[in-house]
């Protein structure tokens, strides 16, 4: 076992994933990285400059132009995502951007370059990374793989939370609609589509706090390092 292993945390949307990865990795002393936000920074960057999806010549060049990083912001003590230089970390939380992503994540050409990327960030281990794929395409040797799940209700009521403290008001019916939407679109596209690894330790965090989501977490975290 290596010194520092790769935690992989998949399942659907809104059901704490990134909170609970965030928290975790702070925890144990490892890095984050939330991959939902990369395919969010580059459907920015295609609504911005109003890329045809469809186009995939249109698709291959506009997405040579685009270059994502995270730096750690030492005043917030958060990791923020920058698009060709610019964070980009509010923008990208729209519900403009949650509902075109599905379909921007589904372009095998984007698929490819953010999998090299998170291949690369997390190759050495000593990360948390959270996403869809991640323990089934990423890291399908990842040696603790955690698949989260939630009623759709009680997700849409977080998420609704969530914009309200950035300033969007929407109908919990409106973000059920959108996160169901995504769900299906997500388990049912061509590549790598949201399935659970059969290695993966299932939490339904329906009736779970945060906290009790981290700690189920570190839990599993320490079963396997022991
Ligand atoms: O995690 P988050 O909800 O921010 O992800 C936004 C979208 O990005 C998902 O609905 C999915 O379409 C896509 N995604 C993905 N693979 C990942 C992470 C996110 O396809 N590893």
């Amino acid at each position: 076992m290596r010194e520092k292993i790769v935690i992989a945390i998949d399942g659907y949307s809104g059901c704490g994933k990134s909170t609970t990865a965030k928290r975790v990795a702070k925890e144990i002393g490892y890095s984050y990285l939330d991959t939902g936000a990369m395919y969010r920074a580059v459907t920015l960057y295609f609504l911005d400059k109003h890329v045809n999806i469809s186009d995939n010549l249109l698709v291959e060049k506009r997405l040579s132009e685009i270059s994502i990083g995270f730096r750690f912001n030492e005043k917030t003590l958060k990791s923020e995502i920058f698009l060709n230089g610019i964070k980009v970390e509010k923008e990208i939380r729209s519900m403009e951007i949650s509902n075109a992503v599905s379909a921007v994540s589904a372009l095998p050409v984007v698929r490819t370059k953010m999998v090299d990327l998170q291949k690369r960030i997390g190759e050495k281990g000593g990360v948390v990374m959270d996403g869809r794929d991640i323990g089934t395409t990423v890291f399908p040797d990842a040696e603790l793989k955690v698949f989260m799940t939630a009623d759709v209700k009680a997700r849409a009521h977080r998420r609704q939370k969530e914009l309200m403290k950035m300033g969007e008001v929407l109908s919990v019916e409106e973000i059920a609609e959108n996160l169901e939407s995504r769900d299906l679109m997500d388990t049912t596209r061509k590549e790598s589509p949201l399935r659970q690894a059969e290695d993966a330790h299932v939490i339904d965090t329906t009736s779970l706090t945060i906290d009790n989501q981290v700690q189920a977490v570190i839990n599993l975290y320490e079963r396997v390092i022991k």
